[in-house]
């Protein structure tokens, strides 16, 4: 990371950003108040467009994506929501990943769909055959890879050739892998969605999101919709997000080593039916991600091999590190459960079993395994 310091003045710099808290800008002539809009998009006119410490983060966001322009969020699911709003209106047709994070679903079902978008999913794992899905009032494909929870990897190159081939935006939630371990912009995504609150935070604290691009026409419909939608963020958030950011390499790779470890772990024990992880030799995802990812995020899903709620129940009931709860990517390991209807309910299904869904943190993976050893021992117990 480059070195850099912020000045006050000149008796006063510190290493660490300022944190500038501000609803109102003040103007020096009547004249630049009148014409306060045309600082749009990246000067300030008032606090909902964003302070000097918000641009701070955004530069740094928009510098890690390899990307132009940035504009931060109140959360990830923000973000995605931000993304889809600034260009989709009534009449248009809508291409989502059936393995996209669960709230952009629920808003493309409940919002968007009643407001005349036609919304349609397309299998997780799709490549080349996303021709046969785009119409001709297709106007974004929203993608995701790994998908949430079930993990299937989508071939993002062939999706975005395919889409500029038909003029269809494309933007991509990159969450999982992170602009260390892919940079959607550079592979011909339009927008790329992170949510912050995960990786780039990395202490389960705040809640953030950020929509980067390199078209300017696109990030100025981004600022306008962001500043219509009062989706402006705290700059105390995005002052922990610029902290967080200053350890995020390290976390990174510490992280994604340790679910590399637990993963391969699990794999060999009799209890586990599969491991979903793309970064595992054999994962049908593999191939893909070894392609075009440099790296893996530290998440990953596995199933057991008989679903039987009291074990399951025995399961969680015996981890004594490892924390039960939503969300992932901060330095605590933490896992989740997503019961087995849940699959079946899918549109493509990858599994007709619960998933467990594990975020490895920075503790020994020695100390996980531990945890999950005596984990499977109690649901080999309870299934008898
Ligand atoms: C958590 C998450 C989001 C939403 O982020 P929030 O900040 O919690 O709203 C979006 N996409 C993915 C892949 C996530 O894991």
């Amino acid at each position: 990371m480059t070195k850099k310091y912020y000045p006050a003045s000149e008796a006063f710099a510190a290493l660490s950003p300022p944190v500038w808290r501000a609803s109102t800008v003040v103007f020096d002539s009547v004249e630049s108040f009148i014409n306060r809009k045309s600082r749009q998009p990246d000067g300030y006119s008032y606090g909902i467009t964003g302070t000097p410490t918000a641009r701070l983060l955004e530069q740094e966001i928009a510098g890690l994506e390899g990307g132009r322009h940035c504009a931060v969020t109140p959360s990830g699911q923000a973000a995605l929501c931000l993304a889809v709003m600034a260009f989709v209106r009534g009449g248009d047709h809508l291409l989502i990943s059936a393995a996209s994070y669960g709230a952009l679903k629920t808003y493309a079902d409940k919002w968007l769909a009643r407001l005349g978008v036609e919304v349609e999913y397309y299998p997780a794992d799709i490549s080349g055959e996303i021709t046969d899905y785009i119409r001709p009032n297709t106007k974004m494909i929203c993608l995701e890879a790994p998908g949430t929870v079930t993990m299937e990897m989508a071939d993002i190159p062939a999706i975005t050739a395919a889409a500029a081939r038909q003029g269809v935006m494309t933007m991509m939630d990159n969450t999982w892998a992170s602009p260390l371990g892919f940079r959607p912009l550079e592979h011909g995504v339009d927008l790329c969605v992170e949510a912050a609150t995960k990786f780039f935070g990395g202490h389960s604290d705040l809640l953030l999101g950020a929509v980067a691009t390199n078209n300017f026409e696109y990030f100025s419909q981004l600022r306008e919709t962001q500043s219509i939608m009062g989706l402006q963020t705290s700059p105390d958030d995005c002052f922990l997000v610029l902290r967080g950011l200053e350890t995020f390499e390290l976390r990174y790779r510490r992280q994604s080593e340790n679910a590399l470890a637990i993963a391969s772990w699990l794999q060999k024990q009799s209890a586990v039916r599969e491991v979903l992880f793309p970064c595992l030799p054999g994962d049908q995802g593999y191939e893909i991600w070894k392609r075009d990812f440099a790296a893996g995020g530290c998440l990953f899903s596995f199933t057991l091999q008989q679903d039987n709620e009291q074990a399951y129940s025995a399961f969680f009931g015996a981890l004594e590190h490892l924390a039960l709860g939503a969300s992932w990517g901060g330095v605590h390991g933490l896992i989740a459960f997503y019961p087995a209807q849940m699959q079946r309910d899918r549109i493509f299904p990858r599994t007709d079993r619960a998933i467990i869904r594990l975020s490895a943190g920075l503790e020994d993976p020695a100390l996980i395994i531990q945890d999950l050893q005596a984990a499977l021992r109690a649901y080999d117990e309870a299934r008898g």
